[in-house]
């Protein structure tokens, strides 16, 4: 029934053709660095990249060892693990010049401590060579293991982001190598390890939820001491991926809106094109805010 499911006309955005970012994609190819910004086609990169000078860095490699089924990231097995990407990363976000940079990662389920250790290397390098950057990491669970965890909150990034995806019926379904609980632990211990770091969590939507499994997140997130948290709709990135179930009106994204910000999260973005790390830089001053 899907085929006839139609994106609605808040989705058909026009991509802007007049490409003002070839040199930086050029210098991105020849430092063998991968942004989500480019790889996920985001339709947001004219104003993160130029406006509001944010950009979604992905390292440890192109190759995910999970393979969630809304997400457009190769799957396989790593081979390489590259030391010295810390280093270009930072010397990437003092040319880009950015205000605010997210750091996430594939999930390296071959590697013992989850990919932890170049992981916090890149939070250094990126504060020794900017620091008026603020950092948001959004790394994978990690392996669930405490230790992984703790390396890379012992090197402070700013905002400390994992995605819950989908609400907790659809986790085995939506990604099945991860867990609901374990993501709302790995939130909770994230805090109680750094509490002045605000924590935040995305939900996609469109994936046959309903509104009270919708609400129930919200309540999780908040009961696991979340303080932001995005809301967007889910896109298909390809025909080999989940359908989308339900495009939800601007209308609808602005009510859920004001539902988290009745329970008590600091920050809330909803809407059709929010994607996790859009809007970062304003998330950054209103958590810290208080
Ligand atoms: Fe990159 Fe995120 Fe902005 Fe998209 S919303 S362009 S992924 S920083
Ligand atoms: Fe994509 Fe992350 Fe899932 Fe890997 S763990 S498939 S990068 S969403």
């Amino acid at each position: 029934k899907n085929e006839y499911l139609r994106k609605p006309e808040w989705l058909k955005i026009k991509l802007n053709t007049n490409e003002n970012y070839t040199g930086l994609k050029k210098m991105m190819r020849e430092n063998n660095l991968h942004t989500v910004c480019e790889e996920a086609r985001c339709p947001n990169i004219h104003e993160c990249w130029g406006e509001r000078r944010t950009a979604t860095f992905m390292i440890l490699g192109d190759t995910c060892t999970r393979a969630c089924r809304f997400c457009a990231v190769k799957t396989g097995l790593p081979t390489e693990l590259d030391l010295a990407e810390p280093e270009r990363v930072a010397d990437s976000v003092q040319l880009m010049n950015l205000k605010h940079a997210v750091i996430t990662a594939v999930a390296r389920d071959d590697l013992k401590d989850g990919g932890a250790a170049v992981f916090a290397e890149t939070v250094r390098a990126i504060k020794r060579k900017n620091p008026f950057t603020t950092i948001e990491v959004l790394p994978s669970d990690m392996g669930g293991l405490r230790e992984n965890l703790e390396m890379l909150m012992d090197a402070r990034p700013d905002i400390l982001n994992h995605n819950i995806e989908t609400v907790e019926r659809l986790t085995p379904r939506v990604r099945a190598r991860a867990k609901y609980q374990r993501s709302l632990e790995f939130l909770k211990r994230a805090k109680e390890m750094q509490p002045d770091i605000p924590t935040k969590s995305s939900l996609m939507i469109g994936l046959g939820e309903t509104e009270e499994e919708i609400i129930q997140t919200m309540d999780d997130l908040r009961a696991h001491d979340v303080d932001i948290m995005t809301i967007g709709q889910y896109l298909q990135p390809t025909k080999k991926h989940l359908p989308v179930i339900k495009y939800y009106t601007p209308l609808e994204f602005g009510k859920l809106r004001k539902i988290a910000m009745s329970k008590g999260f600091k920050h809330c973005e909803a809407g059709p094109l929010v994607r996790s790390s859009y809007h970062a830089d304003e998330q950054v001053n209103a958590a810290s805010r208080e």
